[in-house]
Formats: C-alpha cells, structure tokens, sequence
C-alpha cells in the first residue's frame, strides 16, 4: 500500500525551541524537527511547510486563518497534516480549525511539547510521531494529538504547563488513544456528513471578561463597543446583583452578552439558581458546556 502524503505545517512552539541564552525560543524548521524521528520514513511521505515560528503565545486569528488558508489551498494534494505548534494557545488554534475546516475526510492534527525535541525526557518525538500514526490509522476531522490522546479540536483544554500530560478534552470523550508501543486506537470518531467546506474569514469584534468577586461595573460600560461580549461567570452561570443594570444596559445598547462558567466540566445552566434566571431575563445567552475557546472560535466563526 502506497504510504500516506503528509503536510507537516512547522509553527514553532517550545518543540521547536533552543535557549539562545535569553530564554526557550523557537529555532529548529521542520525538516529539522523530522531529523529526529527516523521512524516516519517507514510511516510516511512528508512534506513540510516552515509556515511561522513563534511561541504560540504570539500567535495571532492572522495567523491562524493562514494556517486554515494553506490546509484549505492543499486539500486535495495531501491526505492528512500535522500542524507542530506551541501548546499553551494550541486549544485555541484547534477550535478556530476545528470550525473553519468543516465535514473533513481527512485529519488535520494539532500537537506539540512541553520540552524541546532531543532534550532528555522530551516529549516531543512521541507526539510528533503519534500525530503521523493517528492519520495513518484513518481519523478524519481536526484533533490534537497529546501525550497519548486524540481530543476532538472543540474540546481541548491545556490544564497543566509543566507536565507532559498537559491536556485533557474538556465536554467530551477522547476520540481515541495511542499507546506507548504506537497503537492507535479510534473511538467516538464522528463520521463527516456533507463535502468539506471551508470558512475563509473570521470576525473578531469580542472579547472575554472573567468575573471576580467586586468586579468594578464601570468595567462592563466599556465594553459595549464590542458585538459579543463573553462573560465568564462561576458554577451554573449568572450575572451578580451589582452588576445588572450595566450588563442590561450593554445589552440594550445592542451587544450580545454570553455567559460560560469557570468550572472547567459542567454545563451552564441559567434555569437552575435564581441569580441565572435574572441573567436569562437581561436576554443574556448560555454558551452551555463549550470550553471558551470552542465558544471564541464559535463566535469568530459566526455560528452563535
Ligand atoms: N510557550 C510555548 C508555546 O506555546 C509553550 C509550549 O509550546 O509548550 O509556544
């Protein structure tokens, strides 16, 4: 059987990192980040693409839309990509893909390292490697590929930025493993429905506010310069007391004002507490049990 075509699209991220004496900074391309994993030339044909190197960190929607542009532009010449990227924003490159990238009969994976490849104890290799298996073994759609697990591309979260075990999918169950031999195993893989189609643009007049104890209101005034407002509250979801009538007069003033929870599992559900129902009759709107940045990418997508 003729070995797979893969797009490898190198962004940069600590995978790609050396201490140039002022810290880890991104410095290897991608061809050099294959050097180290001679195991894929049994697995298969790559190709690679030096698209940006940044810590993800600096990573932009600009940005990230080119990364969509360029899986979108060479769809038909490759049959999967991986796309080695930093981890602490990779949760947010996967949603805006995830929704941009949509009905794929081809896997577009997400992954990267907490430690640079050829460090000692990296996990750099494993994830590369694993990101090649799991489009060998057939996944379709976009996931990350961390530390033994595939994570649908809206349910990523990173939780820790130390540990090699830094994700987990957040609403959702794995969409399958790969164990430390290489096996992959699929599971809860959704089939794609429909001919793919791609999102070229996307809006980013938002933003998020996350809610602490005596929040000044004035704060929220500000805001009604912004379409879509996300207010990340606590628990079920609500807006506090002191803070109605600037939340009601944002959204008299025409922004639409979502409500997400700090719980990192759960649903929102403004019908529970009485503090959630006054956030439901404001005509604020429960974002449910997205991650953030599922509901961000949702949001720049123009889907809610
Ligand atoms: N700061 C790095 C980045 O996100 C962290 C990492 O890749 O793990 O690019």
């Amino acid at each position: 059987m003729a070995l797979k075509h893969v797009l490898l699209i190198a962004t940069g991220g600590t995978v790609a990192c050396r201490d140039n004496g002022n810290g880890l900074a991104p410095a290897l391309s991608g061809e050099q980040l294959i050097e180290f994993l001679p195991e894929l030339s049994g697995l298969c044909e790559v190709v690679v693409e030096n698209l940006f190197s940044k810590d993800s960190t600096d990573i932009t929607t600009d940005d990230r839309v080119k990364i969509a542009h360029l899986i979108r532009d060479t769809y038909d010449k490759f049959d999967g990509f991986v796309i080695a990227h930093g981890t602490d924003t990779l949760a947010y490159t996967a949603a805006l893909l995830y929704h941009m990238l949509r009905s794929l009969d081809k896997p577009v994976i997400l992954t990267g390292a907490q430690k640079p490849i050829g460090e000692p104890g990296s996990d750099a290799e494993r994830n590369l490697l694993d990101a090649f298996r799991v489009i060998c073994a057939g996944y379709a759609g976009v996931a990350a590929v961390v530390h033994g697990q595939v994570i649908r591309g809206d349910h990523v979260v990173k939780v820790d930025c130390e540990k090699a075990n830094a994700f987990r999918s957040v609403g959702a169950p794995l969409d399958g493993t790969v164990d430390r031999t290489g096996t992959v195993r699929l599971e809860h893989v959704l089939q794609p429905t429909g001919r793919p189609e791609f999102i070229d643009t996307v809006d980013s007049d938002f933003v998020l506010l996350k809610l602490v104890p005596d929040l000044d209101p004035s704060i929220i005034t500000f805001l009604s310069r912004y379409k879509k407002v996300i207010i990340e509250g606590y628990g079920s979801g609500g807006i506090p007391i002191r803070l109605e009538k600037v939340v009601q007069k944002l959204i008299r003033s025409g922004t639409t004002v979502y409500i997400t929870t700090q719980c990192l599992s759960g649903t929102v559900d403004l019908s529970k507490y009485a503090v959630g129902r006054r956030a439901e009759a404001l005509g604020a709107v429960s974002l449910g049990n997205r991650t953030v940045e599922d509901a961000i990418a949702a949001i720049q997508c123009g889907e809610i």
